[in-house]
Order: C-alpha cells, then structure tokens, then sequence
C-alpha cells in the first residue's frame, strides 16, 4: 500500500545525517496532493548514478486536452514537449534559480519546501557531494522522437527522472532531502506536467510542437503517392552550426532551400494547409555541382529527414521515406556471412563472397556489406555521399577497365548495379562532383549552385550524348541476392559471468554489450544517445527471448518491432527508467551485423 507524503518526510527526517546507505528506506510509492510518486532505485552512493524517480498524475489533474491525445503521432510529440519542459525547468532548479514561478502553485507545506530548496538549502545540496540534489531527465535534440521519459495517455501522465539524493560526504542531508523531494520535486510536477499551468504562450507552443509533428508525419505518408522518396520544402533551412551542433546555422548569409520549377510538387498538410517544394523522384537522382555548393548538406537533411523536426530547427518540412539508409563505405567493419557477391565475386585466394565473412572489411567489401545488409533490413532507398564512399566500389573508368581486365576486378562498381536496384524498387540518392560517368545511368541530376538547386536533367542528358565515356556495361543482368540468415547466437552472453550481460551506450557511438563494443559512428543515421540505450537492451532481449535459432534477423527484429508496438520500448529495458528513445528496425539491424561475436547460419 501506499504511504503519503508526510510518511516519507518523515523518513528523511529520521535517517537526517545518517550513513548513505539509509537512504534505501525511502524506496517505495508515495501518494502526493495531485500525483503518485515512485522511489524505484535509490543509488547506493552520492557518485552512483542517480536515483530513479517516475510520477504519475491522472489526467483529472493533468487535464491535458483530449485532441493532443487522440492520435500516436500526437502523444509522441506531446511527450517530447513535456521532456524538453521538465528537463530545462529541472536544469534551471539545479542551478539553484527556481524558474517558472507563478500559475499553478500548491499551498501549504509543499509552498514551503519548495522556497526552502529555492531560497538556500538547495544551493547548499547543489554545491554537495556528487551529484547532490540535481533532479534530471533525458534532453532531447531537434528531433521529435518517442521516448519512454514520458508517457502520455487518456488516463494520466507518467514522468521519469533522476534525482542525486543530497549528501555532504556520505552523510545524509535530510532536511535538504525534504526541500527537494517534498517541496522542490511538487513543484516541478505542477509547472512542468500540468496543462493549466502553461502560459497562454507556452500552450501555443506546445500546439504548435505537435501540429509540427503530425504535418510532418502526413507528408512522410504521402511521399509514395507522389512518386517521390524525400520532399524539402521551400524556405527550409538546411545548413547547421557546425558538424558537432545539430541547430540551424543562424550566423551569415543561410540561403532558404527553394525547388527547381521542374521538381516542385504541392501537398496539403492537415495544419499547415497547401506547401510547395522539391520532390526527389523515385530513380536515381545524382546531385552534382562544385565543391562547397551544398552537396553534402543537402543529402545530411535528407538523411535527417526519416525523423520529425521541432518547431524552429528549419527542417520541419524536409521528410524522407522511413526506409532511407545513409549508406557510406566503413573499413575495419567486421562482416559475418554476407552475400555481397553482387557487388564483389572472385576475391584472391578464392574467399567466398556469398557467405562473406571478415574481422576487417575493406572500403568497398564494407559499403557492399553496408548496402546489402540495408537491403535485407529493408531499405528502399540509399542514400550515397562521395565524400564518404570508396571510389573503387563507386566507380572504374574506361582506362581502368582498359589496363585490369575485368577477370582481375573482383568489384563491380555501384554505377553497374545501380540500375538493376532501381528496377528492383531501390531507390538511389547520390552526391557526387568528381564523376560524369555516373550521368549515362540517372534519372534526375540536381545541380546545386551557391546552395540553390537546379534541374539540369535534359542538360545532363546532352552532355552524355555529346561525351560518350567509351566505359563498359559490366554489369550484366544479374539480380541483387541477400543471403538469408538465421542467427544462432549473438555470442556476448557468457555463462557465468554476469558482466557480459549488462548493456551501456556511448553516447551516439558505440553500444557495449557486456565484454564487445559495437562501433555505431558510422550508422549515421542514429539521432540520440537514447536510441543507442534503447538498441543496446533491445540485441540483449533479441539474445535472451526472441533467439530460436529459426528465424532471419528481418524476422527477428519484425518480432521485436512487434513487442515494443504491443508493449512499449519498456519491454526490452532490465529496470524502470526514461532513457529509451525509439530507433528504426534499419538502425537496430545495423548494429546486430556490426557485432562481432554474432554466429549466423545460412536459412533452409
Ligand atoms: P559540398 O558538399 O557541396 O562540398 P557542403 O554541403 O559541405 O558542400 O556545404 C559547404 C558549406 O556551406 C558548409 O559549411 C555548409 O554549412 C554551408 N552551407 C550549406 N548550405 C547552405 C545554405 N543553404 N546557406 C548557407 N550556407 C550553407
Ligand atoms: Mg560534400
């Protein structure tokens, strides 16, 4: 049964200037004026990560309107504002200011406390030991993303969040616990999940959060009708601050994206009404022009553009097939039973390439591992940027094919397999300056020109036709095969240690499970450090519940995709917490074959 919050005031006070290992007292579930407050974890030392809190409200008091619930996209996106509110609210208490003062305030006892924490105590805890009374939540990027930090339904509102429970040394801080957990953590419920406690403002802002949202999905939904794999809208900004800073460069002359007259296509959105821009066809569309001209930058939106955008990031309306994969070339990958024979046959010493199997790809074996494995993930759509491909695997000119027969060439190049994919329903979006052999194979080419793009198809054409390249087709007709793979085992879990099965994310970069590291800095696709969390304890469930040594990793992670659809991302996570955030089968799958203890056999 529940205690109340008085009961676990009185707890703190009773364990004030105790040993830390008192605090494990408070665990438990505590009913607040307005909301249910849960201790599911309290951290074992003032430098252990964080306690794991989560509160409950009913939406009888949440009053959140029934329209920013009615539909998924719309409760995502209601998520993400509510995170974004309680984690900059959270950070501006941990600062010791106490912000967002006004509309909504309690009364009594819990007023109190929270002037207290505001007013003094709370700087002494802030400045004490380790992570001491900071309270925080998952901080999400520009991308509208669902996350299990809050979850939002007709019944009520669920928030998760970390608080580092107050210490001087390892002794406990009572007094300081109460200011924060009773006074301070009241409050920040109310201003930061209550609807009426949104400024008129702020209320616009969230509409706007989830009108964004929904628009974005609707032009997602409509790409196919249009023929069309990716839409950029006209006036969207596309450049950012810099490689390591995802906002919208603000500094400078930032050239809004206008659509070439040719490209331009007009879908009406269910908030925004009619918006024009440029339409990339289904095909193979090269996007060429000089160095510096907004190549790459185009392609990185376009990339993006699998995700939602908030409000002000200058992408909302760049929207991308849900089944585009950046696909890049990734030397040193591991490769386990590829069949990446379509793109490479007859290697030296006779290696195999339809069961391909390498601790250490080469540039062009990685980017056809990279290609066939998206294919079998099921992509639609691949997105090329020849700054990050191997030349070898993109192309071999007429003088290449002049001096090294084709029997010496275990590489058939990209622009030989090109149209066979597109035929296949592949679609290929690839930047590329350095070569015009690729004109003779495109459908659409896109010049960018000082950051504007121009049609230049029917000159494209000419060109080819008044330069022949004298190259050789080498391609033949033969079809793209992917090998289907049954795992057997993903080969981390050691029986015994209980280390190799705990999970932990780098940030973006790298997933570990137990003792092996998966390197994702190459899946670039991958948007935030909760998606890395989320794919981690995902492969550990994939091993420990969905293995049957039957089924193909598409078919696995279709499994997968299934659970979390019935039961949330929560059902792969080993403990209660907010730090998941939604990845695409596509990402999930591209970390499963950069593994490198994964044992596959071929599928009967
Ligand atoms: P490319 O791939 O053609 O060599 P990039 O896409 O890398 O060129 O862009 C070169 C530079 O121009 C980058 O610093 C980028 O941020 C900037 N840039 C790209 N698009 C725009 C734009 N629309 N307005 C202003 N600057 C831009
Ligand atoms: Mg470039």
């Amino acid at each position: 049964m529940a205690s109340t919050h008085n009961e676990l005031a009185s707890i703190l006070r009773r364990i004030d200037h105790r040993g830390y290992k008192a605090y494990q007292d408070i665990r438990g579930q505590y009913r607040f004026p307005g909301f249910d407050l849960y201790v599911d974890h309290v951290q074992a030392d003032p430098f252990a990560p964080p306690s794991r809190f989560r509160v409950r409200i009913p939406q009888s008091v949440a009053g959140f309107p029934a329209w920013s619930l009615a539909t998924p996209t719309r409760r995502v996106a209601l998520s993400d504002f509510l995170t974004r509110r309680f984690s900059a609210l959270a950070a501006a208490l941990s600062r010791g200011r106490g912000q967002g003062q006004g509309q909504g305030q309690g009364q009594g006892q819990g007023r109190d406390r929270a002037q207290g924490w505001e007013q003094g105590r709370g700087q002494a805890a802030a400045a004490g030991t380790g992570k001491s009374g900071r309270i925080s939540m998952a901080r999400p990027g520009q991308e509208i993303l669902a996350r299990n930090s809050v979850l939002v339904d007709a019944n009520g509102v669920e928030a998760r969040f970390t608080v580092g429970l107050p210490a001087a040394g390892r002794t406990i801080l009572g007094g300081v616990a109460e200011d924060l957990i009773c006074g301070a953590v009241p409050k920040l419920v109310r201003e930061a999940l209550v609807f009426a406690s949104l400024s008129a403002t702020e209320a616009a802002s969230l509409e706007r959060h989830i009108r964004a949202a929904e628009d974005a999905d609707a032009l997602r939904a409509a790409l196919p009708g249009l023929g069309i794999v990716a839409f950029v809208a006209n006036g969207a900004i596309l450049p950012r601050r810099s490689g390591v800073d995802e906002r919208p460069l603000d500094r400078g002359n930032v050239v809004p994206f206008v659509s070439p007259p040719s490209l331009e296509v007009e879908v009406t959105l269910p908030n925004r009404g009619a918006v024009r821009g440029m339409g990339i066809p289904r095909g193979v569309t090269l996007i060429v022009g000089g160095g510096y001209h907004g190549k790459s930058t185009l392609l990185r939106a376009i990339e993006r553009g699998v995700y939602n955008h908030i409000p002000g990031d200058g992408r909302e309306l760049v929207v991308t097939s849900p089944f585009a994969v950046k696909i890049r070339a990734e030397d040193g990958r591991a490769v386990t039973e590829d069949d990446i024979s379509f793109f490479i046959t007859n290697l030296p010493f006779g290696a195999d390439t339809r069961r391909f199997s390498t601790e250490n790809a080469s540039g062009s074996t990685s980017q056809a591992a990279n290609i066939v494995e998206a294919i079998e993930a099921g992509a639609k759509v691949l997105l090329v940027d020849e700054d990050t491909s191997a030349t070898n695997f993109m192309i071999r000119d007429r003088r290449m094919q002049a001096l090294v027969a084709k029997d010496r060439e275990p590489i058939t190049p990209f622009i030989d397999r090109v149209r066979s994919l597109a035929d296949d329903g592949i679609s290929t979006v690839l930047v590329l300056g350095g070569s015009g052999d690729y004109l003779d194979v495109a459908d659409t080419v896109i010049m960018m020109d000082e950051y504007r793009p121009v049609d230049v198809t029917a000159r494209a054409r000419e060109v080819a036709a008044r330069f022949p390249t004298g190259r050789r087709f080498e391609g033949g007709n033969e079809r793209l095969r992917v090998a289907r793979r049954v795992p057997v085992s993903l080969g981390f879990a050691r029986v015994g240690d209980r280390r190799s099965t705990k999970t932990k994310a780098r940030g973006t970069d790298a997933i570990v499970l137990g003792h092996e590291e998966i390197d994702l800095r190459n899946v670039e696709q991958v948007a935030d450090p909760g998606q890395t969390r989320f794919i981690a304890d995902a492969l550990r469930y994939l091993e420990a519940r969905l293995l049957d040594g039957k089924a193909t990793i598409p078919e696995l992670i279709e499994r997968l995709e299934r659970e979390v659809e019935a039961h949330g991302m929560d059902v792969v996570a080993p403990y209660v917490h907010g730090d998941y955030c939604l990845a695409r089968p596509i990402e999930i799958a591209a970390a499963l074959n950069r593994l490198r203890t994964i044992e596959v056999r071929a599928a009967r």
